[in-house]
């Protein structure tokens, strides 16, 4: 659970200190050149009261990361890649902003002092950096999933080890998180995430099998990067989250559902032992749930757009069709065989999802090849109990190898 009592104690105090005097957050964001990082670093803007910036980090985007390094005055720049070193050097020479390159740089980012650490990394890359955020006890702010689906049960001990909170930034489970406040584990029935359904929710198979990316990337509600809108029109988006849920609250794999929800105003529902269903709502806007999580226990001012149900109308639900969108009975299994098939499942999604981006495989080969995945996995060694981080990235880059034979075998160069 990401809070017990306890930690809702040291939410009290804090919010009795903060009541006191309000003082700066320091924060790191980690993918800072993403929609998520970008979306961060604007309620930074909107609070400059608030918030301090101390590292932000990028892939290969230096001149994004330059400029967003300057306009909030980081104090730590690093880019991903080494090559892009001499170059983000270049454009912050004589900023003062310390410039740094390559994996062990994105940690020592993730690592430098600060209150909040916004995880924003796309896909298993993440999960190194945003550990070590977990290890030095930092607040952590996840939107990078991937991490809890391919290592949950490592980081949920890490973060107990480290006595420190991982705040939900993704939509639903920020709203579950809201719905459950203090409620006891034994209180809560089921909690059901909502999904748009993606562009494709009322798509035929055969023009499933002949979708295209920019028709994949054409999300309906959402403006997010390229891979989690794939996700989203797939919906192992839903299955991801799914996992995700499973080591943030206190439920089992049978209490946790979805539900389709295309308006996207309702992001999860939770429902309790006596009947009773609490849902979240809010206009689809990542900085209403982004904002929760650097302010938690406090509430910050947003621009999202205010909802007006009247002029909505209608909010509308359904159920999830499995034989078109197979993707969320993957992640069930996964998650139901447990140890390192969702580390599996998510490993072969990351580079199907690529193959499809880059036009090699068609939309319904990458639920196929997912599932190849896993089907060979689950007969050989991959599928093991895992431990320890290193035993995690050694699953992750077989079932990378796995997945690119199986492209292979779809006759994909
Ligand atoms: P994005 O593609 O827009 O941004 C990803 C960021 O990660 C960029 O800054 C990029 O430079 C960096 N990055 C990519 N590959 C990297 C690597 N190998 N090493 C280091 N850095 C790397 O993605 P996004 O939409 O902002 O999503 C980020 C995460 O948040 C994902 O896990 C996604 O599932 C999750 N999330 C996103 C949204 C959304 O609305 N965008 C909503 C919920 C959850
Ligand atoms: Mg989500």
């Amino acid at each position: 659970m990401v809070l017990g009592e306890q930690k809702n104690e040291r939410a009290e105090l804090r919010a009795m200190k903060a009541g006191a005097g309000q003082s700066v957050q320091r924060l790191s964001v980690l993918g800072a050149t993403g929609s998520i990082g970008q979306s961060t670093l604007d309620l930074v803007g909107r609070h400059p009261d608030r918030f301090e910036v101390v590292a932000l980090t990028a892939n290969g985007d230096v001149k994004g990361l330059a400029e967003l390094a300057i306009r909030h005055r980081a104090k730590m720049a690093v880019v991903a890649d080494p090559e892009g070193y001499q170059d983000l050097a270049k454009a912050l020479s004589g900023t003062g902003i310390v410039v740094a390159a390559g994996g062990d740089a994105l940690v020592e980012a993730a690592s430098q002092p600060a209150d909040c650490v916004v995880a924003s990394i796309v896909g298993a890359a993440g999960l190194v950096p945003t550990l070590a955020a977990v290890r030095q006890g930092r607040r952590v702010a996840l939107a990078n999933k991937e991490c809890l689906v391919a290592a949950g049960e490592l980081f949920m001990r890490e973060v107990s080890a480290a006595d420190t909170e991982l705040l939900p930034v993704d939509s639903e489970h920020s709203a579950a998180f809201q719905a459950i406040g203090a409620s006891a584990a034994r209180d809560i029935e089921a909690i059901t995430l909502t999904a748009s359904g993606g562009p494709f929710r009322n798509w035929d198979h055969e023009r499933l099998k002949a979708a295209k990316p920019e028709q994949a990337l054409r999300h309906p509600n959402w403006s997010m990067g390229a891979k989690i809108t794939i996700d989203s029109a797939t919906m192992m988006n839903k299955g991801l989250e799914l996992i995700e849920a499973l080591h943030l609250f206190p439920v089992t794999i049978s209490q946790l559902d979805c539900v389709v929800h295309p308006q996207s105003i309702v992001h999860c529902l939770v429902s309790y032992r006596d009947g009773s269903v609490l849902a979240q709502m809010a206009s689809p806007d990542m900085r209403t749930p982004i904002a929760l999580a650097l302010s938690w226990p406090e509430r910050i001012d947003t621009p999202t757009k205010r909802l007006d149900l009247a002029e909505l109308g209608q909010l509308t639900f359904e159920r999830p069709d499995d034989r078109r969108f197979p993707a969320i009975r993957l992640a069930r299994e996964a998650m139901a065989a447990g140890g390192a098939a969702p580390a599996v499942l998510n490993a072969a999604n990351e580079v199907a999802v690529m193959a499809f981006l880059e036009n090699r495989i068609g939309f319904l080969d990458i639920p196929a090849v997912v599932s190849d995945c896993l089907d060979a996995a689950s007969s050989g060694a991959l599928c093991r109990a895992v431990d320890h981080i290193d035993e995690i990235l050694a699953v992750d880059l077989a079932a990378r190898e796995l997945a690119r034979s199986m492209l292979e075998k779809r006759g994909v160069a």
